[in-house]
């Protein structure tokens, strides 16, 4: 059985003060312990995340990481650097960074292979644009993206990542994939994994949607058989609505 994973990404919000706040308020709540609860807060705030988490069930990630362990990347931060701060997750090639940052696939899988190489969880995000949509190339878009991520990635490691599909369409736009279209999706992704690798490491995979994830609309889509958890950006800025969605 894979274990349901719900994380919000919280893009660029929150200042320390502001983390401390809202985490602080997620903490007192009673947080359904079946679903794996994960924030994935600014670099800034992730030390001040793991202090308040100790001991807790929620677990703390990234937004991004560079593939190197050190060197001469100005303004990058490093997996050894998450290390010492024992973050759990990082998500990798979000359409923002694909988008404003000039992430590409092979960026993708080289930052999947060194989140790997240092124990931490990536979460990688693909999904098409509403162009793309329309002209009905998002299932080849999608498959690709998946398949470049992988890349080399061993069956072992291969079966402990967790993929997001987000439709770029979806994101910050209120406007929610139906649970068909996501689940159609989720499913293309899953035999994708099982082309790559075998039935059983598809299986294993856990497949994230994300796209405007709302209290209103967790349920329905956490009830398709290939969706196992929701990437949330602006729900998961409030703690009554992110608790919500982990106890859905
Ligand atoms: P919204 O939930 O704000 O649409 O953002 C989705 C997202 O990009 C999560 O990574």
């Amino acid at each position: 059985m894979r274990k349901p994973i719900i994380a919000g990404n919280w893009k660029m919000n929150k200042t320390i003060s502001e983390a401390e706040k809202l985490i602080g308020e997620i903490r007192k709540e009673a947080l359904n312990q079946s679903v794996e609860s994960v924030l994935c807060v600014p670099y800034l705030a992730i030390g001040k995340a793991k202090d308040m988490t100790e001991g807790t069930a929620i677990r703390i990630g990234a937004q991004n990481m560079h593939w190197e362990e050190s060197g001469a990347f100005t303004g990058e931060i490093s997996p050894a650097m998450l290390n010492e701060l024992k973050v759990d997750y990082v998500i990798i090639g979000h359409s923002e960074r694909r988008q404003y940052f000039n992430e590409t696939d092979e960026t993708v899988n080289k930052k999947v292979h060194s989140a790997i190489g240092h124990g931490i969880v990536p979460i990688v995000c693909v999904g098409e644009t509403l162009e793309q949509r329309r002209e009905n190339i998002h299932k080849g878009l999608v498959k690709k993206q998946v398949r470049e991520a992988l890349k080399g990635v061993e069956k072992k490691d291969a079966k402990e990542i967790v993929i997001a599909y987000e439709p770029i369409w979806a994101i910050g736009t209120g406007e929610t994939a139906s649970s068909e279209q996501a689940e159609e999706m989720c499913a293309l992704i899953r035999n994708t994994i099982a082309e790559i690798y075998d039935a059983e490491t598809a299986e294993a995979v856990r497949i994230q949607y994300g796209g405007s994830v709302k209290p209103g609309n967790v349920s329905e889509l956490m009830s398709m058989e290939n969706i196992d958890g929701a990437l949330v950006g602006g729900a998961s800025l409030k703690s009554p609505d992110f608790v919500k969605l982990i106890n859905y």
